[in-house]
């Protein structure tokens, strides 16, 4: 494994970065007067700039999560974070990344905006990682490999023994996206990262603690690789009203277990009720809030249920997904007009 410093970009490396008004002075210590930030003094509960390092949401996020505040990175939501890495490992013009088609599109977009080759190495019809396929893509200049698990749109989770592969042969990043970590059995590699120094795990709150209103991404990863992405993320990206409403949630772990019971007890609702629907091929596995199903014509079957109320996902333009719509868990009254909707179309 070379050293994860070889795969800085140089600028970035020497980079000094934006020393803000509350970097150098973090005392919240109420008989301070605070004259060095030029913000308002009236007191409205948001007119003071926000804590940079979100020390308070991430000690909590640390307890829940069993990891140090210094081996994460908040961003305003994953987006972010995926962009902070693109712009610390990859240079423009220059370098590439690996993803696993079909997945998610914002790798893709990201990696444009960057102006950085995109290397595509199809999942295999299991929706599995190619390992061969993927060693053989790799060049010298390939910087990041993306892994979705569970994935996004096909709903599984990658083996185990395939990540490990990855993260072993592969001498740059292995970015792994777990944005449905929280619908699964399967274990999160965030536990993992003092075994390899080149893994970076990537959550959300958008989907199971259902915040996707405030965008609140969480990148975790060795305290040397957070060091550098800190260095170049905006100062304040993480505003005060999400850090407190992050915080209440996160400490409502109770309701979180419950919501997310339910939705598994509706995901396993549908899946049944989907494996009895005619013009339904396939119904794929899921350890996600959400089912990819195969049918009979995707876009004839998403215009229906628009028609009659209901938006799903068309997934059928993606590689290996022809003619599958991708539907998210509602909750049991959604679902029963779903339910009710696919009987009466069929
Ligand atoms: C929804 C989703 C995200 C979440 O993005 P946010 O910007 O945090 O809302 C990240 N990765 C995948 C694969 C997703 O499906």
């Amino acid at each position: 494994m070379k050293p994860i410093d070889n795969l800085i970009r140089a600028n970035i490396k020497i980079i000094k970065p934006y020393a803000s008004a509350r970097d150098e002075y973090k005392s919240t210590s109420d008989d301070l007067v605070f004259l060095d930030a030029n913000e308002n003094p009236f007191d409205n509960g948001v007119n003071r700039y926000p804590d940079p390092q979100q020390s308070e949401l991430k000690s909590t996020l640390s307890d829940i999560k069993n990891i140090p505040s210094e081996c994460m990175l908040l961003g305003n939501g994953s987006d972010e974070v995926l962009d902070l890495i693109f712009r610390v490992f990859c240079e423009p013009n220059t370098d590439n990344v690996i993803t696993l088609p079909p997945t998610y599109g914002m790798y893709e977009v990201l990696a444009n905006m960057n102006a950085i080759e995109l290397l595509k190495v199809p999942l295999n019809d299991q929706f599995q990682p190619n390992i061969n396929a993927i060693l053989n893509a790799i060049n010298s200049r390939t910087k990041l490999i993306f892994l979705c698990t569970p994935n996004n749109p096909t709903a599984n989770s990658f083996t185990s023994k395939s990540i490990e592969r990855v993260l072993r042969d592969f001498e740059g990043i292995v970015v792994i996206d777990e944005a449905y970590i929280d619908f699964t059995e399967k274990k999160s590699w965030s536990n993992r990262l003092d075994e390899f120094p080149n893994l970076i795990v990537i959550q959300t709150l958008s989907k199971a603690y259902g915040l996707a209103g405030i965008r609140l991404g969480i990148c975790y990863a060795s305290s040397y690789i957070i060091s550098v992405i800190n260095k170049i993320k905006p100062p304040y990206n993480i505003n005060k009203l999400t850090q407190q409403k992050a915080l209440e949630c996160l400490l409502d772990q109770k309701r979180l277990s419950l919501e997310i019971k339910e939705i598994l007890n509706q995901r396993s609702r549908l899946l049944q009720v989907l494996e009895h629907i005619t013009f339904v091929d396939v119904v794929y596995p899921s350890d996600a809030n959400f089912i990819l199903v195969k049918v009979d014509d995707a876009t004839k079957r998403y215009n229906q249920l628009i028609a009659n109320g209901i938006v799903v996902r068309n997934r059928t333009n993606l590689p290996g997904c022809y003619n599958c719509l991708r539907l998210t868990i509602g909750s049991e009254m959604e679902n029963s007009k779903l339910i009710s909707i696919l009987k009466q179309i069929q």
